[in-house]
């Protein structure tokens, strides 16, 4: 199964990644994540990014692309899948994916498109902020980032959509809540023919 996870800061992706990873058995592969543990190791990476973690801004695509690319290319199983969370975050990243996978895997199954108001995103990273102290949390980093989402990453949706890609699930609930909506819409995957014979 090779999936993205796309929504906006404070969606639930990381929660949503894990148990989608726990369920079915493909590893999550979380942008956001990998930057965090190169910063926290002082990298020469970690460096280059950690002024725009910090700001709430996109770490520019080439370095995002060579990590993602180490990544994909030395620790993915083409027959089992992962799960990609948090990238792409822009189009330019999307067709890099896409020639990427092209030469490699072959292409995405799914996009799953996390949907929540921004009210309830902003509430969400403030309680998080509270609870997991990650270096972006702030109230301003938080606004800016769903800002840069709104600019670079949601014209992803219509990419995905031409591409007959996207699966739009509502994001709002408890963890469970969307879980459940995420596996119907997963199950679509797993049993192609449910799909086939829905109208
Ligand atoms: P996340 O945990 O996915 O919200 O990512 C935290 C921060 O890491 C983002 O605000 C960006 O600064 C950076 N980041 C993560 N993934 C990407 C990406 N695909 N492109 C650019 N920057 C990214």
């Amino acid at each position: 199964m090779r999936l993205v996870l796309l929504g906006p800061p404070g969606a639930g992706k990381g929660t949503q990644a894990a148990r989608i990873s726990a369920r079915h058995g493909v590893p999550a592969i979380s942008t956001g994540q990998l930057f965090d543990q190169q910063i926290s190791a002082g990298t020469a990476l970690g460096r280059r990014a950690e002024h725009y973690v910090r700001a709430g801004e996109l770490v520019p695509d080439e370095i995002v692309l060579d990590m993602v690319a180490e990544r994909l290319t030395t620790s993915v199983d083409c027959e089992v899948g992962f799960l990609l969370d948090g990238f792409p975050r822009t189009v330019p990243q999307a067709e890099a994916l896409d020639r990427m996978l092209g030469a490699s895997c072959g292409p995405l199954d799914l996009v799953v498109d996390l949907v929540v108001g921004e009210d309830e995103v902003l509430e969400r990273i403030s309680r998080r902020a509270v609870s997991e102290g990650r270096r972006d949390d702030t109230e301003q980093t938080a606004r800016r980032r769903l800002k840069v989402f709104a600019a670079e990453t949601a014209p992803l949706r219509s990419h995905y959509a031409e591409q007959g890609l996207l699966r739009s699930v509502d994001g709002s609930g408890s963890p469970d809540e969307v879980s459940a909506r995420i596996e119907e819409v997963l199950a679509a995957v797993a049993h192609p023919e449910v799909r086939a014979s829905r109208p």
